[in-house]
């Protein structure tokens, strides 16, 4: 059950609900329970911003793990800062996440463990996982939160970010996805948390995983990368994408991002989408380059601390949310911009 309070995003913010304090009067009655990610053994370190968001209901905080082997990860887990208690279930029915098995063993251990709070990332495999835990439950999901007033009221963007909803649950347990950028991952050492194998139903499906065709990549992820340099449908086709976008990003040791115009003209993969519904993203700089600066393309990038944008039109909307502006044609300003950076490197 919600109750929506909703403001917009830029302007005075006045609030129309009693925000208490986290660590307060029901704090003693809370539970949280993190949901982490691993891929074949590997703790996924983006997962920790579920931590992050848990410790800020001030009450104790369980991550939860499993895969095939998740004895070795859940070791990893009970590292990190914040984390009070980790379950475990090792079992390869689990190690792809997939929803129809992955759904049915959580609520068996959130029920187990009695937890009032469930927090996972606004990842592929939360937004994958979690509608389904929330709907065995009764519950309605809040989804993408990036800011937890207290233990029933969160914050969350809407309409692409053009507005911040305050949003209350009344709901016995909360079901929560939190933005990766909102909530920086939890240390991964300094914690000294106990282990406990959490209970296994093995639930049954019809769905079987075949198959993945991921894209292997020596660059930084783009989820988390400090530098980003993107490329838009200006680029005009995938071998100037790659001949102008590709050295700029090389030069700056940054991922590469691509808006959906890029993604949908095949100049770019479509896991390196910026935006709405694409990746969001808040690196120390992002540079876009033949961007226009469309709202669904901001929603996934202006957050980032530093914006240049390079455009031929100056009336480019991106220019409104740039901290640095160039207008000119990117295929004489970005091999010249690159070849400055390659300078300064040597
Ligand atoms: C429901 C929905 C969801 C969406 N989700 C996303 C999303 O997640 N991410 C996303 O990006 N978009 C998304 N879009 C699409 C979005 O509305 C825009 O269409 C898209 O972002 C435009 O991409 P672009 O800026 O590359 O292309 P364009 O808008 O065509 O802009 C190209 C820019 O390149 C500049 N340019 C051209 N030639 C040169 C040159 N030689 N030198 C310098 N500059 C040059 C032009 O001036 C222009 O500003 C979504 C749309 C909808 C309806």
């Amino acid at each position: 059950m919600f109750s929506n309070y909703i403001r917009p995003s830029l302007g005075r913010v006045s609030r129309n609900i009693h925000a208490s304090n986290p660590a307060s009067r029901h704090r003693y009655l809370l539970s949280t329970l993190a949901i982490l990610e691993q891929r074949d053994g590997q703790l996924n370190k983006a997962s920790l911003s579920a931590v992050t968001a848990a410790t800020k209901l001030g009450a104790p905080v369980h991550a939860f793990i499993a895969g095939t082997d998740a004895s070795k990860v859940a070791q990893e887990a009970a590292q990190v800062l914040g984390v009070d208690k980790v379950v475990t279930v090792s079992n390869a029915a689990y190690e792809k996440g997939l929803p129809e098995t992955f759904a049915p063993l959580l609520i068996d251990n959130i029920r187990n463990g009695g937890y009032t709070h469930i927090i996972a990332g606004h990842t592929a495999f939360g937004k994958n996982v979690m509608p389904r835990v929330a709907a065995l439950l009764d519950a309605q999901q809040i989804s993408d939160v990036i800011a937890i007033e207290s233990e029933s009221t969160f914050i969350r963007p809407i309409y692409a970010g053009n507005a911040i909803a305050t949003v209350e649950s009344l709901d016995p347990i909360k079901v929560i996805t939190v933005r990766g950028t909102a909530f920086p991952a939890a240390a991964s050492e300094g914690g000294s948390g106990s282990i406990e194998v959490g209970t296994d139903p093995n639930p049954e499906t019809s769905t079987e995983w075949i198959s993945e065709d991921l894209t292997k990549s020596d660059r930084p992820d783009l989820a988390t990368a400090g530098r980003v340099v993107s490329g838009g449908r200006g680029l005009k086709s995938k071998e100037d994408f790659d001949k102008i976008v590709v050295p700029l990003a090389d030069s700056l040791g940054a991922a590469i991002g691509a808006s959906r115009a890029a993604v949908d003209s095949g100049y770019a993969d479509n896991s390196l989408q910026v935006g709405q519904t694409g990746k969001v993203v808040a690196p120390e700089l992002y540079l876009a380059i033949g961007i226009s600066g469309a709202i669904q393309h901001l929603a996934g990038m202006k957050d980032s601390k530093v914006i240049a944008a390079i455009n031929k039109d100056s009336d480019a909307p991106i220019f409104q949310v740039a901290d640095v502006g160039l207008v000119g044609d990117l295929f004489s300003e970005v091999p010249k911009l690159t070849e400055e950076l390659n300078k300064i490197k040597e």
